[in-house]
């Protein structure tokens, strides 16, 4: 469930690749490992259908690790955001969140930085419109192997 950031999620002869719980493992407050997982594995079969050739293996690992190191692990970090949020020991900070979810219990538009990021506009739309695939196009066309 936890894993401080790895160095790199291949190896530099572009033999050997992480994706997944592997290499951004997390907290189950989210119910993100296994998407992220699956945008990991999205991105990765994209890149390495654009290799043509053995030796250009190592440049699709090395574009899915640039694409997508970042975006897991800070999902993995939002999910420990989540975590202390949902458990706020009793005390001011406790209350003033409480304050933010009881004023907008029912409001049709929730206000972005919602302690519960279940209901969060702006960690909905981080987490859920996200398109692996032109994520992973653009950066294809923007430095072609
Ligand atoms: C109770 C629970 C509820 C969850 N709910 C959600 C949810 O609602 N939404 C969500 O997105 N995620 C959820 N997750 C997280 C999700 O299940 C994981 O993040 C996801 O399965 C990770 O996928 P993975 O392929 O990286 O790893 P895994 O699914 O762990 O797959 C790794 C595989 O490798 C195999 N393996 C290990 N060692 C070896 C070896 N030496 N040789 C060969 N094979 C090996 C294992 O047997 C396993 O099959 C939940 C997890 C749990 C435990």
């Amino acid at each position: 469930m936890y894993l401080d950031s790895l160095p790199a999620w291949k190896n530099p002869q572009g033999t050997f690749v992480m994706g997944g719980d592997a290499c951004h493992p997390m907290l189950p407050y989210l119910a993100q490992g296994a998407n992220s997982s699956l945008e990991d594995g999205a991105a990765l079969g994209f890149l390495l259908g654009k290799a043509k050739s053995k030796d250009r293996v190592r440049d699709a690992l090395q574009m899915y690790e640039m694409i997508r190191k970042e975006r897991g692990e800070e999902i993995g970090r939002e999910t420990f955001r989540q975590r202390d949020t949902l458990h706020l020991p009793d005390g001011p900070a406790q209350e003033a969140r409480d304050f933010i979810l009881i004023s907008q219990l029912g409001a049709i538009d929730i206000k972005p930085d919602f302690p519960s990021r279940w209901n969060c506009p702006k960690v909905q739309a981080w987490l859920f419109g996200y398109d692996t695939y032109r994520e992973a196009r653009e950066a294809w066309e923007r430095n072609p192997f």
